[in-house]
């Protein structure tokens, strides 16, 4: 076959790009995502509102919440949403901050490409420098005791800090602190272990977010089946089980056929007495208290609520498997095969409002801590429960890796500088891209001051300087407005989301750049309702999916 020719005979429909074009039209894809979240980096940085198709509304400031929820179905820009999920799952933080990276070395990536630099000398030079910059990062940060809570706290106050949990990070932080230590286990070896299976997170309107209180086993979010029943037990034998307390459903062909009312009130009368025999089981194992995965016939109710037994029907999955961790026993799913060894123990109570069921363990082998979320409104609570998540990551990601670093850009200058001495030992045009990464880090300094109204040259500059002089610690305190030492001023983030950080953005910007073909089996624009909109690409059609997109953010 001769060079050039088509290996493969594309259909009418199908599009192909290629070379430059095909990495200018991804790079500008990628781009346009990454830009759409910087203007949320930091403390002062704004939140962002998303409605879905059918009218549901979220406010967050959460990267990865954002690129969720914005319903992208450009292949290319998914890659970047995947950069940001990555990082969601290995450190829990640092989403904005891993995207805006990406998105700042595919533009000076783009810069190179124009000089015309090979991409693969790009790719190589990102690569050679990600690798340096891990390494710095390991050597700037500082080590920190896993009982050291005034450090921790501020770690747990920088994460919260721009997000909905902001305006009460004192006690808040205070909490997520708590919680991790209560959940970390310290190993042989020394090490600390935080057990994330062991916390839950409940939310609950109505109160103010100052009122969140850490509690010791869990919380369940429901009535009891009926009125009749107590709503407190002490001392309870507890039964978790997940079968429904019903009459098993007939099978579809078995026909009932009843042809007289005397037959018919012996149909019912069989029924009853199997609700009642389950029933019976359920008593006789011992059981005062039982968390129904399931539904739960009136009948049973009625007869439970006469043998004095607490019952709760449709529990979550996720609570159930949580209340084996806090009650112990095992969770049920054949009632015939009961007995008392599957029970578990504790204690049940009411709360205040008579809405929630607080259930504590009695075992000394259970666990489990509930951390309880108060907020006004359920838009309030969903976002303070996603900055406490990545307040309760954060901080368990510091216990177990044991390394902090000063925040407010601090590292991105400090390992841009050094990066950049890096580069004079990198041979050939490798060299040029070392520098560009350099550039790209500065990004977060530089967004860090615009987003919070700073003049961003200014500041980088200040900054550098500072830097070059051998401090460090010196970065941007956006609170104040200042730069210093943001070590000393308590803005602390945790290394291993930074290295994670620079790492997941150096990889997606060079899988996005090792991409010189695009073949498509139809119109590159995926999104067929919509017309191509103002995020379409270097001529290259819609961009599916992200047409208007420029607009709404
Ligand atoms: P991400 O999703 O990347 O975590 P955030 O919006 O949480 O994005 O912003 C994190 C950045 O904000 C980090 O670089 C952190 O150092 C910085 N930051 C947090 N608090 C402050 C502060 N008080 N002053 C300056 N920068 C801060
Ligand atoms: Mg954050």
């Amino acid at each position: 076959m001769q060079q050039g020719q088509p290996m493969i005979i594309l259909g009418d429909d199908s599009q192909r790009v290629q070379d430059k074009d095909a990495q200018q039209y991804n790079i500008s894809a990628a781009r346009a995502v990454a830009d759409s979240v910087r203007s949320t980096l930091g403390p002062k940085g704004m939140d962002k509102m998303l409605v879905t198709s059918t009218g549901d509304v979220t406010i967050t400031n959460d990267g990865v919440t954002i690129l969720q929820e914005m319903d992208i179905d450009n292949p290319t820009a998914e890659m970047i949403v995947e950069v940001a999920e990555t990082q969601e799952d290995e450190a829990g933080d640092g989403t904005t901050t891993a995207v805006a990276i990406a998105g700042e070395l595919l533009k000076n990536a783009e810069d190179l490409l124009d000089q015309e630099i090979h991409p693969t000398a790009i790719i190589k030079g990102f690569h050679l420098a990600s690798e340096r910059a891990r390494e710095e990062v390991d050597n700037i940060a500082e080590p920190v005791d896993p009982d050291d809570e005034e450090l921790i706290q501020k770690v747990a106050e920088t994460s919260m800090t721009g997000k909905g949990a902001e305006l009460e990070k004192e006690v808040l932080a205070d909490l997520v602190v708590r919680a991790v230590q209560q959940i970390t286990v310290e190993a042989d070896d020394g090490s600390h272990v935080v057990d994330l299976q062991n916390l839950n997170i409940e939310t609950q309107t109505g109160r103010s977010a100052s009122e969140s209180e850490l509690l010791a086993g869990g919380v369940i979010d429901k009535d009891p089946v009926s009125d009749e029943m107590p709503t407190a037990v002490d001392d309870a034998s507890t039964l978790l089980l997940n079968e429904a307390i019903e009459i098993e459903e007939a099978d579809v062909d078995t026909q009932v056929s009843i042809e007289s009312p005397d037959q018919l009130q012996e149909f019912l009368d069989q029924e009853e007495e199997q609700l009642k025999a389950k029933v019976d089981q359920i008593v006789d194992s011992g059981a005062d208290v039982v968390f129904c995965q399931k539904g739960i016939d009136d009948m049973a109710q009625h007869y439970l609520a006469k043998e004095g037994v607490l019952a709760i029907r449709r529990a979550k999955k996720s609570d159930i498997s949580f209340l084996k961790n806090v009650l112990g026993g095992s969770v049920v799913t054949d009632i015939d095969s009961l007995t008392a060894d599957h029970l578990g123990e504790g204690s049940i109570s009411r709360d205040e409002e008579g809405e929630l069921f607080y259930v504590e363990g009695n075992g000394d082998e259970v666990h489990g801590t509930t951390l309880l979320l108060r907020g006004s409104t359920d838009h309030v609570v969903d976002e303070l429960e996603r900055g406490i998540s990545d307040a309760i990551d954060v901080v368990s990601t510091t216990i177990s890796d044991g390394r902090v670093l000063a925040g407010g850009g601090a590292p991105e200058v400090e390992i841009a500088s050094r990066l950049r001495d890096y580069a004079d030992s990198v041979e050939g045009r490798e060299q040029l891209a070392v520098e560009a990464f350099a550039d790209s880090l500065e990004l977060v300094p530089r967004v860090l001051a615009e987003n919070a109204g700073l003049d961003s040259i200014d500041l980088l500059v200040d900054l550098r300087s500072e830097h070059e002089s051998g401090d460090t610690h010196t970065g941007l305190n956006a609170l104040t407005g200042e730069i210093g030492d943001t070590f000393e001023a308590g803005v602390v983030e945790p290394a291993h989301a930074k290295e994670q950080a620079i790492s997941s953005a150096a990889e997606a910007a060079n899988l996005v750049m090792k991409i010189d073909d695009i073949i498509s089996a139809g119109d590159l624009s995926t999104d067929k309702e919509d017309d191509d909109g103002p995020g379409g690409a270097g001529g290259m059609g819609g961009m599916g999916g992200m047409g208007g997109m420029g607009g709404a953010m």
